[in-house]
């Protein structure tokens, strides 16, 4: 019994540290003339979306390339699957599908043999490749392009032929630099539809964005880079619960409702709210956002529904604002997140 338990309890610990595929120590890199990354650490485990945030210039292409093995660092270490970048380039090359942040399709081929041509160069068998490569056009909804030439397409149908090229041979990592840079809507939902899908099969994802959405949406945990780690690496909702401890409710209703009951004695005194804004939005109506000192909201929003409801007070729009990545970034460095944006 206590030798099975021994087991039980080395295998929970191995794994744990199997759980991590990539992992980056404390990496500096250093161009000739500037200092693209300082003392970068964190780990992204299996079947993960993790997530670098920051705006251009911050070094998320310069960690893409590390971890790829394209350029060395100055100081640090990185490794993916315990092994090295560059010295196990051999051993890694078919592990990991690239999405580069720069469009590489052969403009004068059709979709299909960019994908057949890809699918050869990774040795994707010969039985599987036309079933995979008709797989991955369904996919990103090319299938009726298939038979065009890449230079046809859109700026959107190339980002999603772009995509599924690096999934043809079936790597269990998959590193996305700025996979929907610059496309249309609904293509990068398409993208983004996709990419929710992949921890599912299995695949551990790193991606790299400067679309706070596209993060809000994705990640399961993110850092803020700006060549160094500002926050994180942690999930989303902490972040912003850590940054804004408090909360804001914002609300309108009809003036006859604004008595000193309700406000002062109720929202101010019982609930502990502060008022934080005040405006006449109409001849009936003011908006108002009060602030409260705790982030998770439920106590005091059945209190309000219930003293709302109990005394008959109308309230015509209500909403609790939470603080958006975009928030948690200006207040952390103190810039606009796409100041730096040329
Ligand atoms: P991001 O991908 O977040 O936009 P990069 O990793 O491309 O940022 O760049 C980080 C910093 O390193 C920038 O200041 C950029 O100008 C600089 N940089 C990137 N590549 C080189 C290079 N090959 N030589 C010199 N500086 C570079």
């Amino acid at each position: 019994m206590s030798a099975n338990k021994k087991v039980t309890s080395e295998h929970f610990i191995n794994a744990e540290s199997n759980d991590v595929i990539i992992k980056a120590d404390n990496v500096r890199k250093d161009y000739p003339n500037i200092t693209a990354l300082e003392n970068v650490s964190f780990s992204i485990r299996k079947n993960e979306i993790f997530c670098i945030i920051g705006p251009n210039g911050a070094g998320k292409s310069t960690i893409v390339k590390l971890l790829t093995g394209q350029i060395k660092l100055t100081q640090g270490k990185i490794t993916i699957n315990n092994l090295d970048p560059i010295l196990d380039r051999k051993k890694l090359v078919g592990k990991f599908g690239l999405v580069p942040q720069e469009i590489a399709l052969y403009n004068e081929l059709t979709g299909r043999e960019n994908l057949t041509f890809h699918a050869r160069l990774y040795n994707v068998p010969k039985y599987k490749l036309h079933q995979k490569v008709d797989e991955m056009l369904e996919i990103v909804g090319l299938t009726e392009r298939q038979n065009d030439y890449v230079g046809t397409y859109s700026g959107g149908m190339k980002r999603r032929l772009q995509l599924v090229r690096a999934l043809l041979h079936e790597p269990n990592i998959i590193i996305l630099d700025e996979p929907t840079l610059g496309i249309d809507v609904q293509s990068r939902k398409a993208i983004h539809d996709y990419i929710l899908d992949l921890p599912k099969q299995g695949k551990t994802i790193l991606l790299t964005t400067n679309y706070m959405e596209e993060a809000e949406r994705l990640a399961d945990r993110i850092i803020i880079l700006d060549t160094s780690i500002i926050e994180g690496p942690a999930r989303l909702p902490d972040i912003q619960k850590k940054i804004f401890p408090e909360s804001i409710i914002e609300f309108k209703t009809t003036l006859d409702v604004i008595n000193s009951e309700f406000f002062d004695n109720f929202l101010i005194k019982e609930l502990g709210g502060e008022i934080i804004l005040e405006k006449q939005v109409s001849e009936q109506h003011k908006l108002f956002q009060f602030v409260f000192g705790t982030y998770d909201l439920n106590e005091i929003l059945e209190k309000f529904i219930n003293y709302t409801t109990s005394h008959n007070i109308s309230i015509d729009e209500f909403t609790i604002k939470k603080p958006t990545l975009e928030d948690v970034f200006l207040k952390l460095t103190g810039k606009e997140f796409r100041d730096n944006e040329s």
